[in-house]
């Protein structure tokens, strides 16, 4: 049997919920190790817990520490299960993508229901990671996800739905695999990309929406910011309301990276249109265009990127042709 480590870091999967408030908690105990023999049957399971947080208090500094952990133990393991919170599981799951080099499984998983509520997918998500941990076809992917009987990459997943059981999907993708009662079936392969090791995480890289009607105001207070980098959802293909280009090209004129991805959950960003605050026009400001990541897993890049270079040259490359 191979060797799988489970590291618990918080979440739904490892709360409870109080039977007389209806509140879900997180429990000093974690509820799913009660099922440690039953793990045991799929392969020799160890089990850490390296924080115990609600996942809307997983920072970058968090993920960072879940890297280093993965990296340090790694080589005596063949394959690493994390659990984890839903609402910032993609963030987690895609910086720990970007950093690291192995080619063994790393699978986050979550629950939308805790372990002791009607329909939990607690445990199941669990059991589900492990099965495809311990499956030869999940090495060489990358960081996958597997919740709902689906395997995503950690590109591609985001949570679509506040509550519901399938609340996992890759929008323009599709998972890459699915979990059967019998077994492990991958329909796609990925191209592997370059792991960065980011120096440091110190800085502060910003997201914004954009929205109808958005003025100077947002940009302005930005700018007034110390920041580093910033990554903006743009309209459409890539477009924004014209009141916002006066203060978007003083940041650029200080110097400060800004990365564009689109609102739009499918469909990809590209210098189209050529009226004021039109891609075009935003290209040629120098905004980086990028594609295939949400405004989320965008900073979060950005973020690493600006840790390893601010060069203007690297991140056009990382963020235009690594794609
Ligand atoms: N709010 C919870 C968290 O992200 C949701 C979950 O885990 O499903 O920690």
């Amino acid at each position: 049997m191979k060797d799988i480590l489970i590291i618990h870091t918080g979440g739904t999967i490892s709360m409870l919920e109080d039977k007389n408030t209806g509140a879900v908690k997180t429990s000093d105990k974690h509820p799913l190790t009660d099922f440690s023999a039953l793990l045991q049957t799929y392969a020799n399971v160890e089990e850490m817990i390296e924080f115990n947080l609600p996942s809307p208090q997983i920072t970058p500094k968090y993920m960072l520490q879940l890297a280093k952990k993965i990296e340090q133990v790694i080589s005596l393991y063949d394959g690493i299960v994390v659990t984890h919170g839903t609402d910032t599981l993609e963030e987690t799951a895609y910086f720990l993508d970007l950093v690291l080099a192995t080619d063994k499984p790393v699978i986050l998983t979550g629950a939308m229901r805790s372990s002791n509520e009607i329909g939990s997918d607690a445990f199941y998500n669990l059991i589900s990671s492990l099965r495809v941990a311990v499956d030869d076809k999940a090495k060489n992917n990358g960081v996958l996800v597997v919740m709902n009987d689906e395997i995503h990459i950690a590109e591609n997943v985001t949570k679509t739905s506040t509550s519901n059981l399938a609340a996992f999907k890759s929008p323009q993708y599709g998972p890459i695999g699915i979990v059967t009662r019998e077994s492990i079936i991958f329909h796609h392969s990925i191209h592997r990309k370059h792991a960065y090791s980011p120096v440091h995480l110190s800085k502060k890289v910003l997201l914004l929406k954009a929205f109808a009607g958005m003025d100077e105001q947002l940009l302005k207070a930005v700018y007034h910011t110390d920041l580093d980098g910033l990554v903006i959802e743009g309209l459409g293909q890539g477009n924004l309301p014209k009141q916002t280009v006066k203060y978007l090209q003083k940041i650029i004129d200080a110097q400060i990276p800004v990365v564009l991805v689109s609102r739009c959950y499918q469909g990809i960003v590209q210098p189209v249109y050529g009226y004021d605050g039109g891609g075009k026009q935003l290209k040629e400001m120098g905004v980086i265009f990028t594609n295939g990541l949400t405004g989320p897993k965008a900073r979060i890049k950005l973020l690493i990127a600006l840790g390893q270079s601010s060069d203007k040259f690297f991140l056009k490359r990382i963020f235009e042709e690594e794609v």
